[in-house]
């Protein structure tokens, strides 16, 4: 069903060696054989694994035979494989696992995210709970207390499948998503000493990865202040200490349009046993910090997607005959695929530019410059790229034609799939807000402007009066913007161009590792489909060339 076969979708894409190369430095040539297989395994049957999970989704298991509730989820056994690819080839313990560290030197994130890239190009659905996982060991190894940590953290990071925990984040409720100071979730008991266990009583509407083994839930403990500062973070476990099922229910699991491969839940809970995690109101803090890497996460499965359309759209073109030729060879189909592959370069660029300022800011080597970058740049990735993967899918499921509608093809799951990107760990307008709360609140727009003003510095010569104004335009955008009462409504606007421009110019930039002839094309390219020049584009794109673009 596949129709691209390669040995390995990393040696397929000499772009993501070279970043890899780079951001793991002297660590690169041992992590690469594991690279190598995700890569392998992802391309053949990882693909075949996650098409079979998506016909067969999970089912809830209420009640066991004697009536005794249960409540487990009944999988099938592509989505065991999966789970074996993922957390056993070591997406989430690149990051924790002592004996990872070798290979992943003071990179974590960009191994982490070298991996995950391949998986999710394969299986944009159980990198979800791979996402929620990570999440998870994030906030207990910057959170939790040595027990916690001991309990859950060791067994959230390892590859060995004998041994490990799989994570969820149970935030949403029904009246509030985006708006969690709604939540109404009570945590009763505890004195507020980090680590307390407390008794947990309300719903929680949408709840993925249902089963897991350690919960990350945002409650309001009793008597606590509306909003967001009242909320606290608890470790949920799925068990107690003595092996018995946590007192919460699942009351269905959802019917959804895409990644169908893994259930989520509608759950009550009844009295549960959960931790607190750090201190008490706190929470609101915590889940942010969390959502960080939640958004590179969705970033690099927002690439990913992009790459799965970029391939599968140039290898369906390179074999399908119409009008008397291949259709890769006519001159509108080479345009339309060189502008999918040069978006999709331009995408991987930038989003291991976020893993790479995670990556310093995690070693604890991150300038406050640097950490501000990364502030901005998070929100700004997974707006612009959620919303591009859906595009770009969109794109790919067209290049096939009618088959690409058809679901024995691989890109109409991967639509389906790429859109949730845009919805969760915060909806486009959600981060727009969360952008300009940086620029308020952190002064992000600094950094922002110096990244900005590096990056056209290192842009070709002819392209720089042009982005010069563009940048010039932003600025005094910023300016008006703060100063008008109803500015809000401008906000995305001027989110778009901003992160137009820094997306564009940090395929320019050599200093950051950039800058490659086929970078430079591929910027070009984009550069001049969007910054709505009123001249047609004098770059005329051959088969050739798209082979060169995508491969190279
Ligand atoms: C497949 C799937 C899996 C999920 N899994 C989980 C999970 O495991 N755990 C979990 O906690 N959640 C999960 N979610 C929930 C998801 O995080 C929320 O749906 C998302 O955060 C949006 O919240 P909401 O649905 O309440 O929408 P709302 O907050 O009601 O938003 C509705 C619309 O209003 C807009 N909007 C809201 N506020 C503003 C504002 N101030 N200004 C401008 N526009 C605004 C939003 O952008 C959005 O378009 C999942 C969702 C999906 C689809």
């Amino acid at each position: 069903m596949t129709t691209q076969r390669r040995s390995s979708w990393l040696d397929g894409e000499a772009a993501l060696s070279r970043i890899l190369s780079r951001q793991l430095g002297a660590a690169w040539e041992k992590a690469k054989p594991r690279v190598q297989r995700m890569g392998e395994q992802a391309a053949n049957e990882g693909s075949t694994w996650a098409a079979q999970a998506d016909r067969n989704p999970p089912k809830l298991v209420t009640h066991d035979r004697s009536g005794e509730r249960i409540d487990e989820i009944d999988y099938h056994h592509s989505y065991r494989q999966l789970q074996q690819l993922g957390y056993g080839g070591g997406i989430v313990a690149a990051s924790y696992d002592p004996a990872l560290a070798p290979e992943r030197g003071d990179a974590p994130k960009s191994l982490t995210f070298g991996l995950g890239y391949l998986f999710g190009q394969a299986e944009a659905g159980m990198y979800c709970p791979v996402c929620m996982t990570d999440g998870a060991a994030y906030l207990l190894q910057k959170f939790g207390t040595s027990e916690l940590k001991e309990r859950f953290l060791t067994r959230l990071g390892t590859s060995d499948m004998n041994r490990v925990f799989t994570g969820a984040m149970f935030l949403t409720e029904k009246q509030g998503g985006s708006d969690v100071g709604q939540i109404t979730t009570t945590a009763k008991g505890g004195q507020g000493v980090p680590g307390e266990a407390v008794k947990l009583y309300g719903d929680k509407w949408f709840c993925s990865n249902v089963d897991a083994d350690v919960i990350m839930i945002l409650a309001r403990p009793e008597g606590a202040t509306a909003g967001t500062r009242g909320l606290g973070l608890y470790v949920l476990p799925r068990h107690l200490e003595n092996g018995q099922r946590n007192a919460y229910r699942v009351n269905r699991i959802k019917d959804k349009l895409g990644e169908r491969s893994f259930p989520s839940g509608e759950v009550t809970l009844e009295g549960a046993t959960a931790y607190l995690l750090g201190g008490p109101g706190e929470g609101f803090q915590q889940m942010t910090v969390m959502l960080n890497l939640s958004r590179l996460y969705n970033a690099i499965a927002s690439v990913a997607v992009m790459r799965r359309a970029v391939v599968e759209s140039i290898a369906w073109a390179e074999e399908r005959v119409a009008f008397g030729k291949k259709v890769i060879e006519h001159p509108l189909m080479a345009e339309t695929l060189m502008d999918m592959a040069s978006e999709q370069r331009l995408a991987l660029n930038w989003a291991f530019r976020g893993v790479s300022l995670m990556d310093r800011l995690e070693s604890g080597k991150a300038t406050e410059e640097e950490r501000r970058t990364l502030r901005m740049l998070t929100p700004l990735l997974k707006y612009v790229l959620g919303k591009l993967a859906v595009s770009l899918a969109s794109e790919g499921v067209e290049a096939l034609g009618g088959n690409g509608y058809i679901e024995d093809w691989p890109l109409a799951r991967v639509l389906r799939d790429a859109q949730v990107l845009p919805i969760w760990e915060g909806t486009t307008n959600i981060l727009v807000l969360d952008t300009f709360r940086a620029l308020r609140k952190e002064s992000g727009h600094e950094a922002l402007f110096s990244e900005l003003e590096r990056g056209i510095s290192e842009s070709p010569g002819d392209l720089q009066p042009r982005l010069g104004q563009m940048f010039e335009e932003l600025k005094t955008a910023l300016t008006e913007l703060v100063s008008d009462a109803t500015g809000e409504h401008a906000w995305r606007d001027w989110t778009d161009r901003a992160s137009f421009l820094w997306n564009v110019t940090t395929s320019f930039s050599k200093s950051l590792g950039y800058g490659t002839a086929t970078d430079e094309r591929a910027a070009r390219r984009v550069f001049s489909k969007y910054a709505r020049s009123t001249l047609l584009r004098k770059d005329r794109a051959t088969a050739a060339d798209v082979r060169a673009i995508a491969f190279t």
